[in-house]
C-alpha cells in the first residue's frame, strides 16, 4: 500500500507518530562485560556473553548495556515492551552465524529482524535473541544483477539501483526490509508488469538452524530456494544476501481517481474488472477509508509502467460506468515516483492494526456491501480505518522459474483491513473485514501476518511442502515464534 495514503489515515485520525530510533553507536562490545556485572539476573550458569561478544564483529547488547534502550524497537511503537535478553547487531554473515550456534548452544529463541516492520513484532522476542541483520546492507550490481545485504531498505535499494537506470519491483514503504519483504512475497506498482520481488531473486545466502551457510537457487538446493521465496521470514534461515534479477527503471504514469460514496459498490466491480482485464502494464490499488464525519473516501491510486496513465484511468473509468469527480494524471520519474509513493525517504514509526484476506475472484454484490458496510462501521464509530486493495494478476500470476511458494498465483487481488487505531475498535474493524469478505477470502499475505490467526491460513496448496521442508532445514524448531511453520 502507498505509505502517502498511509500517512493520511493517520492525519484524518489525529494520531501523532514518534521519535525516530534511538542511535546505537556507543554500545562497545565490552558493554557486554559491564552488562554482565551489573545485572542481577545473570547467575554462573548464564551463557558466556563476554567471550560470544568478543567472536562478533558487531555488537552486542545485553539489557543493562548502553544503547540497549534504542536497540530493539521495530517499526511500529506497539513492540516498544517486548524485551530481548540480547540484541546481536550482525555485521557479516560470520556474526549471523555465531549467534545462531550461541543461541543453539545456551538454548536461546532467536528471531532475525531486517527493517523491522513485522505487523506482529515477529522480528522481536522476549527473553531471547534478536539478531539484526541491518548494518549487513552492502549493494553491487553488474550485468541486470543486484546483489544485495538482507539488512538493506527499499529506498536505498531503489536510490542504488537508479543511478544504474535499473529499478526492482517492491512494496512502497521505503524503511521496510528487502529480506522480510522478499521471503513474504513483495507486492506492489510492478507485480502485475513484472511479478514479485520473491519472483526475481536469482539465489540466496542462507544460514540454516545448524549453524551452516548455504547458497540456494533454481539449481542449488531448490527446495530450499522454492521455500524461502514466498514461505515468510523467520522460518527456515536467516538469509544473509539476494542477487535479484533487475528491471528497467523507466517513467511511470500515475493517476489518482476519486468518486463519491454514492458510487462506491460501482467502483469496487469497477476495479476488479480492472483487476481481472486491464493490460498488466497498469495496476491500481483501491482504497475505502472511513472518514471522521462518519462517510467513505474512495479513490484508486493507479500507475502505468508505460507512463500513459490517461489510458488507464480511462479504462478503470469506463469499468465504474462513471468519470471520477476528481482526477490527477502525473508522469514521474523512477526516483520520484518512489519517492511519492514512500511519502519520502524514510517513514516515522507508527501505530496500527491490520490484516489481510487474498481474494479468490471477483466479489459478489453481497460481500461488495458487506466490505463497504465493515468500513462505514468503522467510519460511524470515528475509528481510523482503510480497506486497501492491491491487485494481482499478470506475472504475478505465473510461477517463475525455479518455482515459489508464494500460493496465490491465480487470486484477484489482496485486500489489506488498515487502521491506525492500535486498540480494541481497530481490531474490531479487521475482524469486520475479515467477516465481511469470508466466501471469497482463500487465506492471508503472509507479509500481512496478524495475530490470532492459524499461521496455515497464509500458505494455501503450499504449506505441506513448506511444512516437510521445516523439518527438513529446522529439525528442532529452532526457529520457533507463534507465526511460524510448524
Ligand atoms: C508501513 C508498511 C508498509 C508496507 N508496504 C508493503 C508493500 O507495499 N508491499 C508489501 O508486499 N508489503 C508491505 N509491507 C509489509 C512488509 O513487506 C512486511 O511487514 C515485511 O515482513 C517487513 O520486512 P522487514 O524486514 O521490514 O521486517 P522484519 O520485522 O525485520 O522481518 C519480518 C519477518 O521476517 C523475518 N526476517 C527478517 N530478516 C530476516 C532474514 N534476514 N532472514 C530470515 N528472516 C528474516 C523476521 O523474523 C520476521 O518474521 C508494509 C509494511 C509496513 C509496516
Amino acid at each position: 500500500m502507498s505509505q502517502l495514503d498511509r500517512r493520511n489515515v493517520l492525519k484524518i485520525a489525529g494520531v501523532a507518530t514518534v521519535a525516530a530510533l534511538t542511535s546505537c553507536t556507543d554500545a562497545k562490545k565490552a558493554s557486554a562485560g559491564a552488562a554482565l556485572s551489573r545485572s542481577s539476573s545473570l547467575t554462573a550458569a548464564t551463557p558466556n556473553w563476554n567471550s560470544f561478544a568478543r567472536s562478533l564483529k558487531g555488537r552486542l547488547y545485553l539489557r543493562a548495556s548502553s544503547g540497549y534502550a534504542g536497540s530493539h524497537l521495530l517499526f511500529n511503537p506497539r513492540w516498544d515492551t517486548i524485551l530481548p535478553t540480547a540484541v546481536v547487531k550482525a555485521a557479516n554473515a560470520t556474526d549471523v552465524q555465531r549467534s545462531i550456534l550461541f543461541a543453539r548452544a545456551n538454548k536461546l529463541v532467536l528471531v532475525p529482524k531486517s527493517g523491522g516492520h513485522s505487523y506482529v513484532g515477529a522480528s522481536t522476542i522476549s527473553n531471547g535473541m534478536q539478531l539484526d541483520v541491518g548494518a549487513i546492507r552492502g549493494m553491487s550490481y553488474s550485468n541486470g544483477v543486484l546483489t544485495v545485504g538482507s539488512g538493506a531498505r527499499l529506498y536505498d535499494v531503489h536510490a542504488f539501483l537508479d543511478k544504474y537506470g535499473r529499478s526492482l519491483p517492491t512494496g512502497t514503504c521505503p524503511t521496510v526490509g528487502i529480506a522480510g519483504l522478499t521471503l513474504g512475497g513483495g507486492m506492489g506498482i510492478h507485480t502485475r508488469a513484472f511479478g514479485l520481488t520473491c519472483d526475481r531473486v536469482l539465489s540466496m545466502g542462507v544460514i540454516t538452524a545448524d549453524g551452516k551457510p548455504h547458497n540456494v537457487s533454481a539449481t542449488v538446493e531448490p527446495d530450499l530456494f522454492w521455500a524461502l521465496r514466498g514461505g515468510g521470514g523467520g522460518n527456515l534461515g536467516v538469509v544473509t544476501s539476494f542477487r535479484i534479477a533487475t528491471i528497467p527503471a523507466t517513467k511511470l504514469g500515475f493517476f489518482r481517481l476519486s468518486w463519491p460514496e454514492s458510487k462506491a459498490a460501482a467502483v469496487v466491480r469497477g476495479w476488479q474488472r480492472f483487476a481481472q482485464s486491464a493490460p498488466i502494464t497498469s495496476w491500481g490499488n483501491l482504497h475505502i477509508d472511513a472518514v471522521s464525519n462518519g462517510t467513505l473516501s474512495v479513490h484508486v491510486l493507479g500507475v502505468s509502467t508505460t507512463g500513459n496513465a490517461s489510458a488507464a484511468a480511462a479504462q478503470l473509468e469506463s469499468f465504474v460506468g462513471s468519470r471520477a469527480t476528481s482526477r490527477s494524471i502525473t508522469v514521474k520519474t523512477h526516483l520520484e515516483a518512489v519517492k511519492y509513493l514512500g511519502g519520502g525517504t524514510t517513514t516515522p514509526r507508527t501505530r496500527f492494526r491490520a490484516g489481510s484476506d487474498v481474494l479468490k475472484g471477483p466479489m459478489n454484490a453481497a460481500t461488495i456491501t458487506a466490505l463497504l458496510g465493515a468500513v462505514k462501521a468503522a467510519a460511524r464509530a470515528k475509528t481510523p480505518a482503510s480497506a486497501i486493495l492491491d491487485p494481482l494478476g499478470g506475472q504475478a500470476a505465473k510461477q517463475p522459474a525455479g518455482g515459489a511458494s508464494w500460493p496465490w498465483r491465480t487470486a484477484l487481488g489482496v485486500v489489506q483491513w488498515y487502521s491506525a487505531a492500535d486498540n480494541l475498535s481497530g481490531q474490531t474493524f479487521v475482524t469486520n473485514g475479515h467477516r465481511a469478505v469470508r466466501a471469497y477470502s482463500a487465506g492471508g499475505y503472509v507479509n500481512y501476518v496478524e495475530n490470532g490467526r492459524s499461521v496455515s491460513t497464509y500458505y494455501g496448496a503450499s504449506l505441506t511442502r513448506l511444512q516437510a521442508l521445516k523439518k527438513k532445514y529446522d529439525p528442532t524448531n529452532f526457529f520457533h515464534t507463534p507465526y511460524t511453520l510448524a
